[in-house]
């Protein structure tokens, strides 16, 4: 295998070739071919089929924003192609809905490979797993394969994720008041923080309960004495999820105004929960390491998703606002235990535009959560649309052309940029290509998947960040690929826009590169140039078929 960066298909090629005024003509070959979405170094097929697994042996999907970036779509798909799906990372904070047969899934945990019934489907050493969540999206897929649970492996070293965690992520989110993080209060901190202060509990402790029994006596001991005891300025939240780790009544462990939410009563009625579940799983436990290599060695495709995305990175994101994980290409390898040598794909997910959900500097923002934002006007000149906003006492959201919009608020709006459970609007803006350029570098993306470029449709001109530069120097454009990494720093920057002329027809139908229009086309090349990493696929619809493979 020649894995020379020629042969990659990689940065230089794409560079080269496609040139931002060069869009009916030529396509920069190396990169618009199904050959990017595989094996930089494998041949590409004639059909240009995305979920052709030949082109890859270790493939993975990461995001390359602030999450949400639309990752479920194509790990689904390239899933179906995959002997072996496996999670590196996180917890059940990210997850995905998927659709088999009519009917909707929702995984938080569990790799979406269960639903390819030939594939097996890892959670690795590197996630913090809540068995009880996993328990329940095993019970969800009996009717799909009542044989499901012999389809999933966990590693012995993964951490379990226990509810005094949740409980006291619920404690320190609420302590932590006005510059709170915005966790998801599933845990996955406090669980991240037992592995490392080495108090944890991991799935090799299952097969040996006696010892199980006594750690996690010892963990709830040790948490109800650090977090149980109520505190001057404790909220009333604070207060009720305190007494609940004192009692370990785990009912109400991260949602305690509103009631119950599975959970246990006492910590006897955990133990013996996690005795059912590890007799239940006891051969599905199993050495990841091995695990993974003899799948390796036997020639079998590993797809690895990832979950949150690169600027949620616990080292390389936007700290403190991010989360417990390493999210990028290094945790693969620490999460999973196979050398960077094995992985001959990695798919940088972006979305054509950039979200944001929580607090943080968001350079290139139009609009936030409350949408009281100046926003940028801009023409929408597509087709007439409205669209529902689900329990908005302003009604449906309408667009007639020839409209002078606010363009964050559209992105919002017609991009449905709101959370599926708290209905909380995300943060909006224009695509930062600083930010993705940072993403890539430190991933390392063969190629990128762009996604939602059909929530652009009707701009009449699109702007995009391509540069970073500092309101105390605006001279100066900050070095490509720099991403600040301290927050007052990340505050004083300012984007410098390049404006593209957008289309105005509908692309969700588009299935070839040829047929967008050449606005989009035009985009879709300049974000490739800008990056300088090649577009394997860009998402016209939220369909699973609504893509087109370059
Ligand atoms: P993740 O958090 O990155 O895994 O994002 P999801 O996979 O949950 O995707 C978020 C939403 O975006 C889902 O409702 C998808 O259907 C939707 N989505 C994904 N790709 C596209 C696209 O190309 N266009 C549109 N309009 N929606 C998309």
């Amino acid at each position: 295998m020649d894995f020379s960066p020629a042969s990659r298909g990689g940065a230089f090629g794409a560079r080269k070739s496609s040139k931002t005024g060069d869009i009916g003509g030529v396509l920069p070959e190396r990169s618009f071919n199904a050959e990017s979405m595989g094996s930089p170094a494998r041949k590409s097929s004639d059909d240009g089929a995305m979920n052709d697994g030949d082109r890859w042996k270790f493939c993975v999907v990461l995001g390359a924003q602030w999450g949400d970036e639309g990752k479920g779509k194509l790990v689904d798909i390239l899933a179906q192609d995959a002997q072996v799906c496996a999670r590196f990372n996180g917890g059940a904070n990210a997850g995905h809905t998927l659709v088999v047969d009519g009917r909707k899934y929702a995984f938080h945990l569990m790799p979406c490979g269960i639903i390819n019934r030939s594939c097996k489907n890892l959670i690795g050493n590197g996630v913090a797993c809540h068995l009880p969540t996993l328990m329940k999206e095993l019970e969800q897929l009996k009717e799909f394969d009542p044989r499901a649970v012999e389809r999933v492996f966990i590693s012995t070293r993964t951490h379990l994720l226990v509810d005094s965690h949740q409980l006291i992520d619920g404690i320190l989110e609420a302590e932590a008041s006005s510059h709170s993080i915005g966790t998801t209060k599933r845990g996955i901190g406090p669980c991240y923080s037992s592995k490392s202060i080495r108090n944890g509990l991991r799935f090799a402790d299952l097969l040996h309960f006696e010892t199980f029994e006594a750690r996690l006596r010892e963990l709830i001991k040790w948490s109800q004495k650090r977090f149980g005891e109520e505190g001057e300025a404790d909220q009333p939240s604070q207060q009720l999820l305190r007494k609940c780790l004192r009692e370990y009544n785990t009912r109400k462990a991260f949602d305690p105004e509103h009631g119950a939410r599975g959970g246990v009563g006492s910590l006897e009625e955990e133990i013996e929960r996690y005795r059912q579940f590890s007799q239940m799983l006891r051969h599905q436990i199993v050495d990841s390491v091995t695990f993974i290599h003899e799948e390796i060695m036997r020639g079998n495709r590993v797809l690895v998703e990832g979950a949150n995305a690169a600027l949620l990175d616990i080292d390389f994101g936007t700290y403190p606002f991010v989360t417990s994980s390493n999210t990028t290409i290094g945790g693969v390898c620490t999460g999973l235990g196979v050398p960077p040598k094995v992985i001959d794909n990695i798919v940088g997910v972006v979305k054509a535009y950039t979200t944001r959900v929580g607090n943080g500097p968001f350079p290139s923002e139009l609009q936030n959560e409350r949408q009281d934002l100046a926003d940028f006007a801009g023409e929408y000149i597509g087709e007439a649309l409205t669209i529902e906003r689900k329990g908005d006492t302003r009604g449906p959201y309408g667009l007639s052309t020839g409209d002078v919009v606010k363009v964050g608020e559209m992105l919002q709006e017609v991009g449905h940029e709101y959370g599926t459970t708290t209905g909380r609007r995300r943060r909006c803006g224009w695509l930062d290509i600083p930010l993705v350029k940072y993403s890539a570098m430190v991933n390392g993306f063969h190629s990128i998947s762009i996604t939602k470029l059909d929530v652009l449709t009707g701009l009449k001109e699109i702007r995009i960040a391509v540069a970073y530069r500092s309101v105390d120097m605006t001279e100066v454009r900050l070095p490509s690929g720099y991403f600040p990494s301290h927050l007052e720093d990340l505050k004083k920057v300012v984007c410098e826009y390049e404006t593209v002329q957008g289309w105005k027809e509908d692309i969700s139908k588009c299935r070839r590169f040829a047929d967008l229009p050449a606005g989009a086309k035009r985009y879709v090349l300049r974000i490739q140039e800008l990056v300088g990493v090649p577009v394997s696929s860009v998402g016209v619809g939220p369909d699973r078929n609504d893509v087109l493979v370059l």
